[in-house]
């Protein structure tokens, strides 16, 4: 990446503000708080503000504390942004994905930096370092200070944060992205202080039973498209209210079906309060991307994709089905 640019605009103290999408997960997170410790180093003044909240499984980071949720304090995120020299945009590619936080983010006249891997960027920020082959934004936060020549500023704190980055975006490191470098770099995390087990356990291992068995009834439900390589799983509002849904137990229930030997793709519709969450995960070449941005409002990378729809769950679920057989090559190739 050319970085002299932005080296030379913090190379002065300056008043920093980090964002990240809407519903952040532990990308979102680890490169905002991740930048965020590596930058306070730096004697930069910098405020991470989340357009909302995020799940307990990702509030364990240093500098968590600090994060500013717009949905819940916007009188503090609107000063942050009034007074930001520089904001950063990480792990997002397009304005919307702020949702209530954009409009704010937009009329900034701040200097923007987006950092990102997500296919297709948006043109809105002032430097776009967007790279599609990296595993994670945490990865290209990584490259940054080392490109800044910081690499032994990283200390506990800040590989923490980037370890779990890479870690749930790449489902443990076992996804395509990961290339050998990124091991090495997950190598280099770990000599910086990077406890590897614990970040897993405070990750995968903070369940409630709650969110167990609603996993174990979403995989009861799972319906299985043979002709397709697809699964499904729906879960409904009353489902997610009998096992007293938390934000981000759903998380991950998307990956299971792809476990089932044949299964290519993979599709999960969660009814929430005014619309229908949609997960979409594929192996090989089928994009999951395309079709979440053809179909359902959607968008994100190749093998993991998100969108939404405003029909009905069980008309969401029938559209579904229903384009299935115009993708049948696609699937079995
Ligand atoms: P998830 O299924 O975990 O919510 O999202 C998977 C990937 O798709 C993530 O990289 C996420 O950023 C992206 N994504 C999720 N929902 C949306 C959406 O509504 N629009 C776009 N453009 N990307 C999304
Ligand atoms: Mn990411």
């Amino acid at each position: 990446m050319d970085i002299r640019e932005l080296q030379s605009k913090l190379s002065a103290s300056r008043k920093i503000l980090i964002t990240t999408h809407h519903r952040p997960d532990g990308d979102a997170i680890g490169s905002s708080l991740g930048l965020y410790n590596y930058l306070l180093l730096k004697k930069h003044e910098v405020t991470v503000v989340t357009p909302n909240g995020y799940p307990g499984f990702l509030q364990w980071m240093p500098g968590n504390d600090k994060v500013v949720d717009f949905e819940k304090d916007t009188e503090r995120a609107r000063q942050a942004v009034a007074a930001a020299d520089i904001i950063f945009c990480l792990d997002f590619n397009e304005p919307g994905r702020l949702e209530g936080f954009s409009g704010l983010v937009m009329a900034s006249k701040a200097f923007k930096v987006m950092i990102d891997h997500h296919l297709h960027p948006d043109n809105f920020c002032d430097i776009t370092y967007s790279f599609p082959a990296a595993s994670s934004t945490c990865e290209l936060v990584y490259e940054l200070i080392c490109s800044f020549g910081d690499e032994q500023m990283i200390n506990r704190a800040i590989a923490e944060c980037i370890y779990a980055g890479i870690m749930t975006d790449t489902a443990s490191f076992r996804f395509s992205s990961m290339r050998a470098n990124t091991h090495r770099i997950i190598a280099h995390l770990m000599e910086c202080g990077a406890v590897n087990y614990r970040i897993h356990e405070a990750v995968y291992d903070t369940f409630s039973p709650d969110r167990l068995r609603l996993l174990g009834h979403c995989i009861d439900k799972m319906k299985i498209f043979r002709e397709y390589n697809t699964a499904l799983i729906t879960v409904s509002a009353a489902d997610l209210e009998r096992y007293n849904y938390q934000t981000g137990d759903t998380e991950g229930i998307v990956n299971y079906p792809l476990s089932v030997e044949g299964i290519r793709f993979s599709v999960f519709f969660a009814e929430r309060e005014r619309r229908v969450k949609i997960s979409f995960r594929s192996k090989g070449d089928f994009s999951a991307r395309d079709f979440a941005a053809k179909y359902f409002n959607g968008g994100g990378h190749k093998n993991a994709a998100g969108g939404h729809s405003d029909l009905s769950l069980s008309e969401a679920e029938a559209l579904f089905v229903s384009l299935l057989p115009s993708c049948k090559k696609e699937l079995n190739s």
